[in-house]
């Protein structure tokens, strides 16, 4: 624990800067330390604490930490503050073996971060990391209730005139749905370009589905 404290607690230590980008706290209070023996024992710092409690040197600690802090400011090259307090232990061991590109990571962060439709810029890392596919992490602004509520009765007006559904995949379909209007509370909307491929949440790019259907599109 001394040897610990000295080197996570030392404020004189001149890695503290690079630490803080990463981690929330300070070196002072014990929370660099507390925050790379979570990192190390996988969230079980007192179970680490009694396990290695005679031992008589802390390389275990600081090897897996600085593995976790290299790790991160490889494939991030950039700091943004938003960067500061994730979880970075656990995104070390979910996607540490796969292997990025950090100019392309870097260049994704700057258009994710400029983006107005994000509105979590801390799911940005880890969205990246997963390879961009689980777009609920940046809490993607949805289409406002106005756009939504006059791409309904747009499209039900329309659906109504041609004796079909006013869910357009309902309406190329072949069962008893085909031609049954929905209410606006049974619909929900979607983009028409994936808001992962650049769609924006414009009326334009709003139609609105059937539950059904627009679960079965998935989060896009
Ligand atoms: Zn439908």
């Amino acid at each position: 624990m001394t040897l610990a404290k000295a080197e996570f607690s030392n404020t004189q230590n001149a890695n503290i800067q690079k630490w803080s980008a990463y981690i929330k706290g300070s070196a002072n209070r014990q929370e660099i330390l507390e925050r790379a023996l979570d990192w190390v024992s996988k969230g079980d710092i007192d179970g680490y604490m009694s396990a290695h409690r005679k031992h008589k040197n802390i390389n275990e600690l600081k090897t897996y930490f600085s593995s976790v802090i290299d790790w991160v400011s490889t494939v991030f090259t950039d700091t943004l503050p938003e960067m500061k307090g994730l979880e970075w232990g656990r995104l070390y061991e979910e996607h540490h073996g796969k292997s990025y590109d950090p100019t392309k990571m870097s260049a994704d962060v700057k258009r994710l971060a400029a983006d107005d439709y994000v509105k979590s810029r801390r799911g940005i890392f880890e969205y990246l990391l997963g390879g961009s596919l689980d777009t609920k992490l940046l809490e993607v602004r949805v289409f406002e209730t106005p756009v939504k509520r006059a791409t309904y009765a747009r499209q039900t007006q329309a659906a109504e005139g041609k004796g079909e559904s006013n869910c357009p995949l309902c309406a190329i379909g072949h069962d008893a749905n085909k031609s049954r209007i929905y209410k606006f509370t049974e619909m929900d909307a979607d983009h028409v370009s994936a808001w992962s491929k650049g769609g924006k949440s414009l009326a334009e790019n709003c139609q609105m589905l059937c539950i059904t259907h627009n679960r079965a599109k998935g989060n896009r």
